[in-house]
């Protein structure tokens, strides 16, 4: 044997041939497009399977060299890698052709173009969004990284690490759904611990998301609902980083002249802890019978605090080198508050009426 049989290569280019003109009937768009793809693909396995598997015409074929002299065996070894690399080379090309072609009929669909538009009817972003967004532009202009959030977490990341050890009665207030191997976070603060664990110091990140917790759903309450949690942490971290940071936020988010006020408060991980209420931006501390603020002039809208060292210890952030401060706020509270909505349910009721009261078209 000096070459390869040319029964061989006239099987190979007669299947080629015979698979390319099925390709080529591809372009004609009708409906038998599916079958024929499946087809072409059920093809180019045989070719495979019988040139290019283990027991294969071309590992057959080159068992075959070692039996051969020495100057045959290196043309044919020769012939036989260039019939390989064809045979490679067209499979690909076809297998390329073919797989774009199925995706064309996966993502085609019947679209009128010419169909009349009505601005009314166009889609537009959830007023929860929209706040979510605005939060996040503030604190990006202040310097924080913004990081995503996992919803599903086991108990470690959402209690014990941030100081809630299992017989704490906080455990009360962040009762949540639980199922095998995890629960459904409380809070966002579980992501202070994600990534103090995945970035060292200095660090200033917030991080938005959705917590659950297992309230009955009224106005104020829903078994889901979103947060954002911001933190800082670096050498010297005061608390006066944190009334001026969330000052800024403030002035930046609900006007210039907005006061804001901290009351001493409790959290198992912040250490001291505050709730902090800003002036009401609605009767600007002037109305006795205001329905936003019940005529004390003031809103309550985070909760935030120094973060506690045992918190720091947990992820193995020094305590006596670092300090940092966290505070964390309701999505929805803050929205209510701002686009005075009277009830929680309102956002997921999904009503196209009230979904088109917020943003732009
Ligand atoms: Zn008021």
């Amino acid at each position: 044997m000096k070459a390869i049989d040319q029964e061989i290569l006239d099987k190979y280019k007669n299947l080629i041939t015979e698979i390319k003109k099925e390709v080529e009937l591809l372009k004609e768009n009708n409906q038998e497009l599916k079958e024929k793809i499946i087809q072409i693909k059920k093809k180019l396995e045989l070719v495979k399977l019988e040139f290019l598997s283990k027991k294969g015409i071309i590992s057959k074929l080159l068992n075959e060299l070692p039996k051969l002299d020495p100057q045959v065996r290196k043309q044919l070894g020769t012939e036989i890698n260039i019939l390989k690399q064809n045979i490679e080379k067209e499979i690909k090309e076809i297998t390329q052709t073919v797989e774009k072609k199925e995706r064309e009929l996966k993502y085609s669909c019947n679209v009128d173009l010419s169909i009349n538009f009505s601005p009314d009817n166009a889609g537009r972003f959830h007023i929860l969004t929209i706040v979510q967004q605005d939060l996040m532009s503030v604190f990006a202009e202040l310097g924080f990284e913004i990081f995503d959030g996992i919803e599903i977490e086991d108990e470690y990341h959402n209690f014990e690490a941030l100081n809630i050890p299992k017989d704490h009665p906080a455990r009360d207030m962040w009762d949540t759904f639980y199922f095998n191997g995890g629960i459904l976070r409380t809070h966002t603060s579980n992501m202070q611990i994600r990534i103090m664990k995945q970035k060292p110091p200095p660090i200033k990140a917030i991080s938005i998301g959705k917590c659950y917790r297992r309230d009955n759903m009224d106005a104020t309450h829903s078994f889901q609902f979103h947060q954002l949690e911001g933190f800082c942490i670096d050498k010297q971290v005061t608390f006066i980083d944190l009334i001026k940071t969330l000052y800024i936020f403030v002035n930046k988010y609900f006007g210039e002249d907005i006061k804001v006020n901290f009351v001493p408060s409790y959290f198992p991980f912040t250490e001291p802890s505050a709730e902090m209420s800003i002036s009401c931006f609605y009767c600007s501390q002037k109305n006795e019978n205001c329905k936003i603020c019940k005529g004390s002039g003031w809103i309550e809208i985070l909760g935030c605090g120094m973060i506690n060292p045992i918190v720091l210890k947990n992820v193995g952030i020094d305590p006596d080198q670092f300090s940092g401060f966290a505070f964390g706020m309701g999505i929805e509270r803050i929205a209510m508050l701002k686009y005075q909505i009277p009830d929680i349910r309102m956002f997921y009721q999904n009503y196209i009426e009230f979904n088109k009261l917020w943003g732009e078209v």
